[in-house]
């Protein structure tokens, strides 16, 4: 990762996070800034005007931002999955208007999950429809990451017999965007539910690739999600292991620090064994997207799964070593574990990482 894009956003953090946390909002004016340097999506290559990082130094970075602030590392995870979506998606024109856009401080979310499809995209019923020179936009989204401070929303839906991908301006009449109220987790990254109400906007929006399977325009684009999110667990891990370490070599109870008590001791091995296994699932990961290897999108979801049952098991880990230290609700650690908990949930569950790698060995046999 280049160093000083670290530093950069190491200053831009500062020792908001927490408070952030608390307020539920990250500054907008921060996240433009930062998208507009191409720090949210920086595997833009440097052709659209952006970063052009591989994915191995794509990772560290959103490594780096996860260990500071996993509300931050959430939004830079949609916009970095919006300039994916267009740059694998769209036409020429697209990718050179719409991935300029993401990085010249436009700020985007992507919208699949519906009520009544979670973990079943295949339920989606929001519909892509061609009118003219425009398309017709009708659905509810809900928990979408980002969607409060986004100007762009791309949104999936029913398209012919197939699916569609539709980049929709955010201020578009017939366009509602309200926060979810008060989740357990990643409090400052913008969940919202986005309803679309006969939304038109011209057909030039609607991403190549129109009329594909659903599942494989949704599976194409969560790939990127999916990464981004299993380094940013490794992130959470960093941070926790830099948190509970430091604790526990200061902290004394009993007559001495309690790194020295062995039970204590046990758990700073097990975060560390949790932050260097998440660590090399993603690094394979993410080589495996760099060679554009045909295993990329196992080796994704099993990083995906990996980084976050390690990110859950880790933070809780890191809140027992610092006890009443660690149980401020927005001391890192706290955070780290209100917000390790959804990656569990997020881009794929758990169980649904489970079903997928189950599939990928019985499909092999
Ligand atoms: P359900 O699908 O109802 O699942 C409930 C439980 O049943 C889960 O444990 C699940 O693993 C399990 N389950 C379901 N089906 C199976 C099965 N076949 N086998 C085994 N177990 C199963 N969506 C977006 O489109 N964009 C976003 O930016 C976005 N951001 C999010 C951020 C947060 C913090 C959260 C909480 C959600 C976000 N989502 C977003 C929605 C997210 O993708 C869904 O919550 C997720 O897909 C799970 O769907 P669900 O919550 O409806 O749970």
């Amino acid at each position: 990762m280049p160093d000083q894009l670290a530093a950069e956003v190491t200053e831009l953090v500062g020792d908001q996070a927490g408070h952030w946390d608390r307020t539920g909002l990250i500054p907008h004016e921060l996240l433009r800034k930062m998208s507009a340097r191409g720090l949210l999506s920086a595997q833009v290559p440097g052709e659209y005007g952006g970063l052009g990082l591989s994915s191995v130094q794509n990772g560290e970075f959103t490594a780096h931002v996860g260990s500071l602030c996993s509300s931050l590392r959430s939004v830079m995870t949609s916009q970095g999955m919006a300039a994916w979506a267009v740059q694998r998606l769209g036409g020429a024109g697209q990718r050179t208007g719409l991935l300029g856009d993401l990085v010249e401080g436009r700020l985007a979310a992507v919208g699949f999950s519906e009520a009544e499809a979670g973990s079943d995209i295949s339920a989606m019923s929001t519909t892509i429809r061609p009118d003219g020179d425009d398309v017709v936009v009708n659905g509810t989204k809900v928990w979408i990451t980002a969607a409060h401070y986004a100007d762009e929303l791309v949104i999936f839906g029913r398209y012919a017999e197939g699916g569609a991908a539709v980049v929709v301006p955010a201020d578009t009449p017939g366009v509602t965007i309200e926060r979810v109220p008060d989740p357990l987790g990643c409090r400052a990254a913008g969940h919202s539910t986005i309803r679309l109400d006969g939304v038109r906007v011209p057909a030039t929006r609607l991403l190549g690739g129109a009329g594909m399977p659903l599942s494989m325009l949704v599976t194409l684009v969560l790939a990127y999600g999916r990464m981004s999110v299993a380094w940013g667990c490794v992130g959470i891990l960093r941070g926790c292991l830099a948190a509970a370490g430091a604790h526990a070599r200061t902290r004394r109870q009993f007559g001495k620090p309690l790194g020295e008590h062995q039970l204590v001791a046990r758990h700073l091995a097990e975060l560390l064994v949790s932050e260097q296994v998440a660590t090399r699932a993603c690094e394979h990961a993410s080589a495996r997207w760099d060679e554009n290897a045909p295993d990329v999108v196992t080796a994704t979801v099993l990083a995906k799964h990996v980084s976050a049952t390690q990110a859950a098991q880790g933070a809780a880990a890191a809140v027992q070593v610092m006890a009443s230290a660690g149980a401020d609700n927005s001391a890192l650690v706290a955070r780290a574990y209100r917000d390790a908990k959804l990656m569990e949930i997020i881009e794929g569950s758990s169980e649904l990482c489970q079903v997928m790698l189950a599939e990928h060995v019985l499909s092999d046999s």
